[in-house]
């Protein structure tokens, strides 16, 4: 369960992280921030190159310093842009790998948006049970 202190400081953090965005080509800056389960919030903020294809998007890069850091699962995700987007197609099957139907909150600088859940917006999506059937 994630209490409102926690949520807001998830959107707090992932906002934060939007600031450090390097996107000179979409200048669509995004941050996120999740909460590991062992406690620890890991950010990320996507970071685009001259050749676009190399680009990251900020849920990714905040999922991969998780795993880097030692934790392997999390229990919420904020991602902060200027219009409360969604996490892409590639984010959401990345995020699955590390969590359950956990909330997602997607919110703009202000804090506004909306709330889902990382089934909602992946459904049968693709897992580890799938390579050993
Ligand atoms: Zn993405």
């Amino acid at each position: 369960m994630i209490t409102n202190e926690q949520r807001a400081e998830l959107i707090a953090a992932a906002c934060e992280a939007r600031r450090r965005a390097y996107a000179p080509y979409s200048n669509y800056a995004v941050g996120a921030a999740l909460l590991a389960d062992d406690g620890r919030i890991f950010t990320g903020a996507n970071v685009e190159n001259a050749s676009y294809g190399l680009s990251m998007c900020a849920e990714r890069t905040a999922v991969f310093s998780m795993v880097a850091a030692g934790a392997q699962e999390f229990r919420a995700i904020a991602i902060c842009t200027a219009n409360a987007g969604s996490p892409c197609g590639a984010c959401r099957q990345v995020m699955t790998e590390f969590a359950g139907d956990v909330p997602v909150y997607m919110v703009d600088e202000e804090g506004n948006g909306r709330d889902a859940t990382l089934h909602t917006l992946l459904p049968d999506h693709f897992g580890p049970e799938h390579l050993t059937k």
